[in-house]
């Protein structure tokens, strides 16, 4: 029904696949929940050019977040290409309702992923945000790095879609020359990366992290997409407050930030962003 090499598939990951039902909420991948006689298991499945690249990322990302013990996300359970389809296959995740302490839970596991930190900004490969592209070399300077490999691309990503125009560009550069007034040095963080409310979820009382885009960075980055679109409680950002308080001028930080994710946005989906990137960098003319 799939059309899914199920029968090659099996055999792969060794288990009896008994049913497949489609999972719907992804925007880049077909999703399916599978039945093995082992349990629930979550199959992400593609089959465009960069789709085997994507789920590697994937893969190496969860793996991150993993080894830092601080909060769940999904085990991989195998990941591999079959004809035409490139394969992540994950532990399922049960979503639960939120009960008791998840906002200071999550917080608190969010905090402790981002003490886990490295000699340099960026991440040991490059990997994608949405389907855009993130280059992740390392640079011991967090302002350069944002700068350069994340801001400078996506206004020139903008630039050669003719999303953004020259004397757009140019307003934008003021900006950028006087980023390193405005954002501190900091010490890298392991980062989510994309950390909208769609990529996490439930299990009860803790959060479960999906869809990571990790680098290491300003753990602030976490924070200024988690309140970009909605979805986390303010009790979230008042306990991550508490735990780790930042250092004053976030509120000015945090638009900046949100400036790389309204980019990204711009560049996937279109000039509907444009009037919020504009209130941001008319700021700073
Ligand atoms: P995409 O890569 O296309 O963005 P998602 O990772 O968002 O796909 O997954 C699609 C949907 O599947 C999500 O909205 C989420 O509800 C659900 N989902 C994601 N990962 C799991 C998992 N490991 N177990 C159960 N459901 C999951």
């Amino acid at each position: 029904m799939s059309g899914l090499p199920l029968q090659e598939l099996s055999e792969q990951v060794g288990t009896h696949i008994k049913k497949v039902q489609p999972v719907s909420g992804g925007d880049i991948n077909q999703a399916y929940r599978l039945e093995t006689p082992d349990g629930k298991l979550f199959l992400k499945a593609n089959t465009f050019p960069e789709g085997k690249s994507m789920l590697a990322s994937e893969q190496r990302g969860l793996q991150e977040i993993q080894k830092s013990g601080c909060i769940l996300s999904p085990k991989v359970i195998w990941r591999g290409t079959i004809n035409d389809y490139s394969f992540l296959l994950l532990e399922f995740i049960e979503e639960r309702e939120k009960v008791g302490n998840f906002w200071e839970n999550f917080a608190r596991e969010l905090d402790c992923l981002h003490s886990n930190s490295r000699d340099a900004h960026g991440f040991d490969s490059d990997n994608y945000i949405g389907t855009l592209n993130q280059i992740n070399n390392p640079d011991p300077s967090w302002v350069s790095f944002f700068r350069d490999q994340r801001l400078r691309v996506q206004i020139k990503m903008g630039l050669d879609k003719g999303l953004i125009n020259s004397e757009e560009a140019k307003r934008f550069e003021k900006l950028l020359n006087s980023l390193q007034d405005i954002l501190p040095e900091t010490t890298p963080a392991l980062l989510h990366g994309d950390l909208w409310a769609g990529n996490f979820l439930s299990a009860g009382e803790n959060a479960v992290l999906i869809d990571p885009a990790c680098y290491y960075g300003s753990p602030e980055i976490d924070l200024a997409m988690a309140k970009l679109f909605g979805g986390f409680s303010n009790s979230f950002f008042d306990s991550y407050g508490e735990m780790s308080p930042r250092p004053p001028g976030l509120s000015e930080r945090i638009s900046i930030y949100q400036l790389y994710y309204l980019l990204v946005h711009l560049n996937l989906f279109g000039r509907s962003y444009w009037s919020q990137i504009k209130r941001i960098i008319d700021r700073y003319q």
